[in-house]
């Protein structure tokens, strides 16, 4: 058992939208939160407490939940690195380096929609078992993609499986390889419902039919698992709501008519805009072409407008950072999506919160039971140096991160962790390129140098 803590003297943020709470206390006992307010301190009194937080002109809120996070991808230099030079155990051990970076960061929970091998439901477990370190996961296995690929195009292989991918031909085969990522433990099932064809200029298209998408959720539903859909245009957002899909990402470009579809499946969106809002501010750096940086902002801006319309009909929206490439790496990003839905959507600091933790509960599945700071949760709590109400990019300062709870026990937030090297076996022909400058790219020279790789 985790024993207890009240924390007091600090001002209380939900999670759910309601006002804060100036000189709250909240009463942590076994993992769970039992009392808030007059109540918690009384039953301190009455009954004790192992551990007291002080937490006066401090902000107490719930931990904060990434619903978007590639942990076992370990910030690949480049996609010859991540498809083909990774080997599963080093994988597996380099993800379990990086959970506690996460944690550290004030993500007390993650969604890792599509793994390499199965080693998001492992790593999942060896956090739940307690032999490392690390938020609270859920997670998926191989991304499921049709023979025309994703993101990556023609890196992806015509059919088969790959540590990141599997290539579903057929309805047979769709349907075993949802089972069998089942079987294995997943809790979600991902599928990449665009992707980038070189025939064909400009933003990524949908490379499944509507009958397809209808065949993965059906199988994942009838069998109590989730899916969540990698669209990046608007007809796939919009047959992948009317199909049933769960959770979107990116959704980018969405017309009225998708915006109709999502509203009335009722599909969550977690647009995951800081992926592409680090391509755009440090793309440069990372040698991404200078036009594709405009491209990258523009497809914030007018998705980010179209998504204001379903935030304003009630469709649920959570954060989610990408978290796991170059660009992206871990425990550094997780809440920059908070702002990005401020600057971009107009959300209130207050609303960006509530999207970051009860909204993720979905994510995790747990929506009774995680993402705010009531009477019975699961007790995830951080203690923030500052107002995120004021500046909701405080959440992004580490230093402002004081206190991390994860299910009624602190977290280690000062031992150092040791920086890593890179092993030379990993390391690849691109070394200068980020991945995404290579991925995301649409101009022929790149799909060109993609095609031979
Ligand atoms: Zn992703």
């Amino acid at each position: 058992m985790s024993g207890s803590i009240l924390i007091s003297g600090g001002t209380v943020i939900d999670g759910t939208g309601a006002p804060a709470r100036p000189g709250e206390a909240v009463l942590l006992r076994d993992g769970r939160i039992t009392a808030l307010g007059t109540q918690a301190v009384d039953d301190a009194e009455a009954h004790g407490v192992d551990e007291r937080i002080d937490a006066t002109g401090r902000t107490v809120m719930p931990g904060l939940i990434d619903a978007h996070t590639h942990l076992t991808f370990g910030e690949p230099t480049g996609n010859d690195e991540l498809f083909n030079h990774r080997t599963e155990a080093y994988s597996s051990m380099l993800s379990a380096y990086n959970a506690r970076k996460v944690l550290r960061a004030g993500v007390t929970s993650v969604l890792d929609a599509d793994c390499l091998w199965n080693i998001g439901c492992e790593l999942r477990d060896a956090i739940e078992a307690g032999i490392v370190e690390g938020p609270r996961m859920r997670a998926g296995g191989q991304a499921l993609m049709t023979m025309l690929g994703g993101t990556a195009g023609r890196m992806i292989k015509d059919e088969g499986r790959t540590g990141y991918a599997t290539v579903v031909t057929g309805r047979d085969v769709m349907v075993n390889e949802i089972r069998r990522q089942i079987k294995y433990g997943v809790d979600w099932i991902k599928v990449m419902v665009t992707g980038l064809i070189p025939s064909m200029k400009g933003p990524e298209v949908k490379v499944w039919s509507f009958d397809e998408l209808r065949t993965v959720c059906d199988t994942a539903h009838e069998l109590n698992t989730k899916v969540v859909a990698h669209c990046r245009n608007s007809d796939s957002t919009r047959d992948a709501a009317r199909a049933g899909v769960d959770l979107i990402y990116h959704a980018s470009y969405l017309d009225d008519e998708a915006i109709e579809a999502v509203i009335e499946a009722g599909s969550a969106m977690c647009p995951t805009f800081t992926l592409l809002g680090n391509l755009a501010d440090y793309g440069a750096k990372v040698g991404t072409a200078p036009e594709l940086l405009d491209v990258f902002r523009a497809e914030i801006e007018v998705t980010a407008k179209q998504l204001t319309k379903a935030h304003a009909a009630g469709v649920k929206f959570l954060t989610g950072s990408e978290t796991g490439f170059a660009v992206t790496p871990v425990g550094e990003w997780h809440a920059r999506e908070l702002e990005m839905f401020v600057d971009y959507m107009g959300m209130s600091p207050m609303e960006a919160i509530v999207a970051a933790t009860r909204n993720g509960a979905f994510a995790m599945r747990m929506e009774d039971d995680l993402g705010t700071l009531e009477h019975g949760k699961v007790a995830d709590v951080l203690v923030i140096d500052g107002d995120p109400l004021a500046d909701v990019r405080i959440l992004q300062q580490k230093d402002k991160i004081v206190e991390v709870v994860k299910a009624g026990k602190r977290i280690d937030l000062t031992t150092p962790i040791p920086e890593h090297k890179q092993r030379t076996s990993d390391q690849v022909r691109f070394l200068a390129a980020c991945p995404l400058t290579r991925s995301l790219a649409f101009t022929e020279e790149q799909l060109e140098r993609m095609s031979h790789v």
